[in-house]
């Protein structure tokens, strides 16, 4: 007789993972918390589609970028487009926003979003390849004080979730009138360490050498520990902009640490970038005003290496990018996962699950048709 093969089940493809009822409620009590805040301060909800057209995000995002060089879920439909499982929640909301219309709404347009996003990325800690974000945007406006709102929004919401030891850090880029001096200075400075950078920054280089700065390879974040700052070389605009951002900051006692360092992975951001994180080995987070203070700051006090729970920026060019009109907006997302992990890691309550106040118990088959109908008759009175 033939050997009976044993049958595997198949398993969820590498990098996602199912949801179960544990994590549901988690996850139900972050959204609940962070729509319960942005709708206060006036969000409206909108749902963009799971799949975009590739061209969304090539430019936007940057043709080298992380993200759209080696990440995307791209597929070519019967009909010969080319779509892909949405990685990111920015550039779909900006054309949500041309496609329906909100240029001719009273502005600023402010919109906030929940769901699932794709990135082929390396399974690790926290890093996943379908993962979920809850996101907001504010379109329309470049106001500092709306910066320093998203910000607010971003901490408050964790903090309201009981997250402990919050430290957002924060940079400015500059916009397109500064960033490309800059860009040539960081240019010349990486020229000269060219033999030592990695692979694929050693194409960055050419397309957009501050795509170095986000790299993650060891060896290059031990490069940018010696580069060119670019807060040094803000142009006017620039500075009075972010100094306005870290002002209404320190007005809201929302804890930031200034990162000269940071630069965020996508080509659309320009001007107040940040991440939030959870600081592990300090008791307490900090405020501060000055370059100089913050620079100390850095330096003693920088935390080993962590994982962002969110982040986000300014991107006043990103419509233009698109082809639409200048619609200055600024925005983050969350990730939900990586914020269910601390809320377990600390032992913080979730939703709380319905506790039943009726057991019912059928005993024979007259009884079990009666009970079928009985539950019902509960459910409608309000059991
Ligand atoms: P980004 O869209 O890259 O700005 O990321 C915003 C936030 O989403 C990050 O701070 C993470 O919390 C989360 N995130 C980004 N990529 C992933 C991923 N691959 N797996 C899980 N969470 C992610």
């Amino acid at each position: 007789m033939p050997k009976t093969q044993k049958k595997e089940i198949i398993q969820t493809p590498k990098g996602t993972h199912d949801v179960l009822h544990g994590d549901i409620r988690y996850l139900n009590k972050i959204i609940e918390k962070a729509q319960e805040i942005a709708e206060f301060y006036g969000f409206l909800p909108i749902k963009t589609p799971h799949l975009e057209h590739a061209e969304l995000f090539a430019r936007p995002l940057g043709e080298t970028s992380e993200v759209v060089e080696k990440q995307m879920y791209t597929l070519r439909t019967r009909g010969g487009d080319l779509l892909v499982l949405r990685p990111e929640g920015t550039a779909p909301i900006v054309r949500a926003y041309h496609q329906n219309g909100m240029i001719s709404w009273p502005q600023p347009v402010k919109l906030y979003y929940e769901g699932a996003f794709f990135r082929h990325e390396n399974p690790q800690k926290g890093r996943f390849r379908e993962f979920r974000q809850f996101g907001l945007e504010i379109l329309g406006d470049d106001d500092a004080v709306l910066d320093a709102q998203v910000i607010k929004i971003m901490y408050l919401t964790l903090a309201e979730l009981k997250l402990k030891n919050l430290i957002i850090r924060i940079n400015s880029i500059g916009d397109k009138n500064c960033r490309p001096s800059y860009k040539k200075e960081l240019a010349n400075y990486y020229k000269r360490k060219f033999n030592y950078l990695c692979k694929d920054c050693k194409r960055r280089f050419k397309d957009n050498p501050m795509r170095m700065l986000a790299c993650k390879e060891k060896s290059c974040i031990e490069l940018k520990a010696q580069a060119p700052q670019i807060i040094e070389q803000l142009c006017e605009a620039c500075k009075t902009h972010f100094k306005s951002v870290l002002e209404f900051l320190d007005e809201g006692q929302i804890p930031y640490l200034l990162d000269h360092q940071l630069v965020r992975g996508f080509d659309y951001y320009g001007r107040t970038v940040f991440e939030i994180f959870m600081e592990e080995d300090k008791k307490e987070t900090i405020s501060e005003k000055t370059e100089n203070q913050a620079k100390e700051l850095n330096k003693k006090e920088e935390p080993a290496a962590q994982i962002a729970l969110g982040g986000g920026g300014r991107y006043d060019e990103l419509s233009t990018i698109m082809g639409g009109r200048k619609v200055p907006a600024v925005g983050w997302s969350l990730g939900l996962e990586r914020i269910i992990h601390e809320m377990k890691k600390m032992a913080l309550p979730s939703e709380a699950s319905p506790k039943p106040s009726v057991f019912l118990i059928h005993i024979g088959p007259a009884a079990k048709r009666r009970a079928f109908n009985l539950m019902e008759d509960m459910r409608k009175s309000g059991i």
